[in-house]
């Protein structure tokens, strides 16, 4: 005789239901509303200690319940000091069964970027939401199979571009949205700093080091958000002033895009330089930002006399917060991961002009 759905799922403890419907989405839609989403940090690196775990402190909509990463002692030390339960504390090989875990709504992937298409994938098969860090992965195949992971596991995937919940960069989109000072002409951007480590995944190729695996991404954004277009082509050059540390990737990237509305961007970034700067200059007037993707303290002026200088407590907690806002209501988040992607295809299609030598179309 053929049980019935319901007597069959009434005959099952939570447990078992959960293991059998791999995934927490019966005990998502069990749970009660939370008000504050259960976020699970997944390597401990200096980016979750120092400024995702601190920011999580401060955010009003989701708190730091979990742990996941491959080294014991972090594990006690956090365990401690964010009074995190031992049940929620996971390795690189149970990671996976997250899934049974109703404290956790939300991994947040902090790897190096080769490591995030496992990762995310993995999440969204256990059924929680997914925030990962930038640069989305290496190339667009990882970017579009995190995304598909994502859409068929009906979890959501947000991108941690912290600067596009900055009012100080929305300040400059609104400019281009709105056309204050007619087209965009041409735009410089730039970022960079002196990183002298030598053996860093940021110095290793199949970690997705290089420049463009790191900072590259800002100069990117300050041309595609001031814009607001996407680019057409790029022609771009590599070069390194120490080669005895950057053997196998880029210290420096300089790259030139051409957007449809025939505006032009010129991009450098480097780990030899410390730069950090926007300029914008449209047919009637001109933006400048400096720093455009510091943690804090961006800020910049028009050429009308405007001052774009808006205070801002912590842009890691805006943006946990507003990514758990899109969770819980369910609505477009900020920077999706198709907003990763659109980065990485003008990263991958940099790569192939430096190989070249020519203009590569995007
Ligand atoms: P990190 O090297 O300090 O930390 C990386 C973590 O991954 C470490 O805990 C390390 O133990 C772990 N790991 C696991 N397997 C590893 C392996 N095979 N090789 C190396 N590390 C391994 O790096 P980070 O600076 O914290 O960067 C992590 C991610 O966060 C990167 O995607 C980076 O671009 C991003 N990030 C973003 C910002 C931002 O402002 N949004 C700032 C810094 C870093």
């Amino acid at each position: 005789m053929l049980l019935e759905r319901r007597d069959f799922l009434s005959s099952l403890t939570l447990a078992s239901a959960a293991t059998l419907f791999t995934g927490s989405s019966l005990l998502a839609a069990t749970a009660p509303k939370k008000e504050k989403l259960g976020i699970a940090l997944v390597g401990l690196g200096y980016y979750s200690t120092d400024l995702l775990a601190p920011a999580l402190q401060l955010t009003e909509k989701c708190q730091l319940v979990g742990i996941v990463t491959g080294t014991p002692s972090k594990a006690e030390t956090w365990k401690a000091k964010y009074n995190i339960p031992e049940k929620n504390i996971y390795n690189y090989q149970n990671f996976d069964q997250i899934a049974n875990n109703p404290d956790i709504d939300i991994v947040y992937v902090v790897l190096p970027p080769s490591m995030h298409r496992e990762f995310v994938v993995r999440a969204a098969k256990a059924g929680k939401h997914v925030f990962c860090e930038k640069p989305m992965a290496p190339s667009v195949a990882d970017c579009e199979a995190m995304i598909s992971a994502c859409k068929s596991n009906k979890v959501k995937l947000a991108i941690g571009y912290r600067c596009q919940h900055d009012p100080n960069i929305q300040a400059y989109m609104k400019v281009a949205k709105e056309q204050k000072f007619g087209k965009v002409k041409m735009v410089n951007s730039a970022a960079g700093y002196v990183d002298n480590r030598t053996t860093h995944w940021k110095q290793n190729k199949a970690l997705g080091g290089g420049v463009m695996g790191d900072m590259g991404v800002y100069a990117l954004q300050g041309a595609r958000l001031a814009t607001g277009e996407e680019p057409i082509s790029v022609i771009a050059q590599a070069s390194t002033t120490r080669p005895e540390i950057y053997k196998e990737v880029e210290e420096t990237m300089m790259f030139m895009l051409d957007f449809p509305s025939g505006a032009r961007a010129a991009c450098q970034t480097s780990f030899g330089i410390n730069m950090n700067h926007l300029q914008i200059n449209y047919e009637k007037g001109w933006v400048k930002m400096e720093p455009q993707s510091g943690y804090s303290g961006n800020k910049g002026s028009m050429s009308d006399g405007t001052i774009i200088n808006f205070p801002i407590k912590s842009q890691q907690a805006k943006q946990m917060d507003e990514d758990c806002l899109a969770i819980m209501n369910n609505t477009d988040l900020i920077a999706p991961g198709e907003e990763g992607l659109r980065d990485i295809r003008v990263v991958e299609a940099i790569y192939k002009s430096v190989k070249s030598g020519q203009s590569v179309k995007i």
